[in-house]
């Protein structure tokens, strides 16, 4: 992936929307740290989501920055999350140049039916999301090969169907830790992920695991004893919260690298996705002449008129 830090100078002393990569050289073991702060909660506002929905969109965005930079890509990352509802859908995607955008797609009757059923009661993505899958795919432009992961929804949270994932198709064992929130008016989210070194994870498979297996284990354990409100403070940054975690395992730290929200909507695309619908949906959204319409990212809205329609 390119070198972010260079490209998004301006905002280079920010604590927040980061990606902070490290190391554990005592237990060979690699990781990074996602903070999402102004730039996700852009994002939200931009949306006018209820906060159920707003977590899940912080949730899918935080954990979509984290896989996509384990990758290296040139061209866009998208984890998309389609199901049976009342959300039916999240996708959050990021450029390899970090830029990054998110949104939904839910069933607002439903949606209000199932909070006035089940109260206060703490909802898992088992039900507001329902069966569905989640999809990782990586396009790098018309000539090249799309690369896509796709899991199954499993458990109460997103964090145990990536884990899925990784457990099924990677056969990478991982580590996750996430936390999103409204913090003082502002959303925040924040994830730890943790992984084998490639060449232990072959010693593993060769039977030289105990010695990596205890490390392993040491390593969990304080992974766990991160809090949530440790992830998502804007009081305590990144390298101080994996230096509380993690100083007795060598902890490295890198250069961070930078996201920032940005939407990549164009009149011109709308107005050729337009051109593909029935004749019948076209007439649905017109207007006399004009039609408005929303960018789902980012909530921009586009007038666009029959004479666009018509032109070559
Ligand atoms: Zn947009």
């Amino acid at each position: 992936m390119t070198d972010l830090s260079d490209d998004i100078t301006s905002i280079a002393t920010d604590a927040d929307n980061i990606i902070q990569n490290f190391q554990l050289d005592n237990s060979s073991l690699r990781g990074r740290m996602v903070r999402l702060g102004s730039e996700l909660d852009d994002i939200i506002t931009s949306h006018e989501y209820p906060d159920i929905i707003n977590q899940l969109v912080s949730e899918t965005l935080v954990v979509a920055v984290s896989l996509a930079s384990m990758l290296k890509y040139d061209g866009i990352f998208t984890l998309q999350i389609q199901t049976s509802g009342p959300i039916t859908m999240l996708v959050a995607d990021q450029t390899s140049t970090g830029h990054i955008r998110a949104c939904a797609s839910y069933d607002k009757d439903a949606l209000d039916a199932l909070i006035k059923d089940r109260g206060n009661e703490k909802l898992g993505i088992d039900v507001l999301l329902g069966k569905g899958h989640m999809a990782f795919t990586v396009d790098q432009g018309p000539d090249t090969e799309r690369y896509q992961g796709i899991v199954e929804l499993k458990g109460k949270t997103l964090v145990e169907s990536v884990q899925h994932y990784f457990n099924q198709s990677e056969q990478i064992g991982s580590g996750i830790k996430m936390a999103c929130d409204k913090i003082d008016g502002q959303w925040r989210a924040s994830v730890i992920m943790l992984q084998h070194m490639p060449e232990d994870q072959a010693n593993t498979e060769a039977g030289n695991g105990n010695a990596i297996e205890d490390d392993w284990r040491r390593t969990m354990i304080l992974l766990e004893t991160c809090t949530a409100e440790e992830l998502v403070s804007p009081d305590l940054d990144a390298p101080a919260l994996l230096y509380r975690l993690f100083h007795e395992e060598g902890l490295r730290i890198f250069e961070p690298k930078f996201v920032k929200k940005q939407c990549r909507c164009e009149k011109d695309k709308l107005v050729n996705a337009v051109r593909m619908m029935p004749q019948d949906d076209i007439d649905h959204i017109f207007d006399e002449d004009s039609a408005k319409l929303k960018c789902e990212f980012c909530s921009k809205v586009y007038t666009i008129t029959k004479d666009d329609l018509d032109l070559e």
